[in-house]
């Protein structure tokens, strides 16, 4: 088995809703677990950022199927490279809505790893994305632990 670790950043359909993003992360937690894929998704300012982890044709095949879904468009790829290990190995999938967290640490962390507080990550470098994602990983958990 070849791990690979993909992400890639897109934009939200206009008017997404909460019970979009839950379906999104009811499909993902039942598929990704099957599959052998972890990973995570990040939606802010309307844009998506996801990271999948796990096995080359696994996370080929989920990127194409997740590329053609209309809820999202213009997906972009930031990186998609061979790796020794996982970096989230906990998750099947964990969603981070950004205005969840609370006292605008999402707002920080964005500006951590780009040029504003608005979320652009098709404008962060792949080791920002990562950066960033690691550390909302880490904040998420501390905060909340169980929730999507
Ligand atoms: P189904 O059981 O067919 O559908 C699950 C639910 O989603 C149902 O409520 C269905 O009505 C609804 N749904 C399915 N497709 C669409 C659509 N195109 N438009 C509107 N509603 C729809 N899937 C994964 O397996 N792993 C992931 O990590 C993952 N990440 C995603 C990230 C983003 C940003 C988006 C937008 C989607 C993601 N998905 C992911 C979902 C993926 O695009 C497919 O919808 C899903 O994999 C289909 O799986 P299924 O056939 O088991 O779902």
């Amino acid at each position: 088995m070849s791990l690979c670790r993909l992400i890639y950043s897109s934009y939200a359909k206009p008017n997404l809703e909460y019970h979009d993003l839950r379906a999104i992360m009811e499909a993902s937690e039942r598929n990704n677990k099957q599959d052998g894929i972890t990973g995570m998704l990040c939606y802010g300012d309307s844009m998506f950022l996801q990271i999948l982890e796990g096995d080359r044709r696994a996370v080929s095949h989920t990127y194409h199927r997740i590329a053609a879904d209309n809820r999202h468009y213009a997906p972009e790829l930031i990186e998609c490279s061979p790796i020794e290990g996982r970096l989230f190995t906990a998750w099947a999938m964990r969603a981070v809505n950004l205005i969840d967290l609370a006292a605008d640490r999402g707002k920080h962390l964005i500006l951590k790893y780009s040029g504003s507080m608005t979320f652009k990550p098709a404008a962060m470098s792949p080791s920002q994305c990562l950066n960033f994602m690691q550390e909302l990983h880490e904040l998420q958990q501390m905060e909340n632990p169980a929730s999507l």
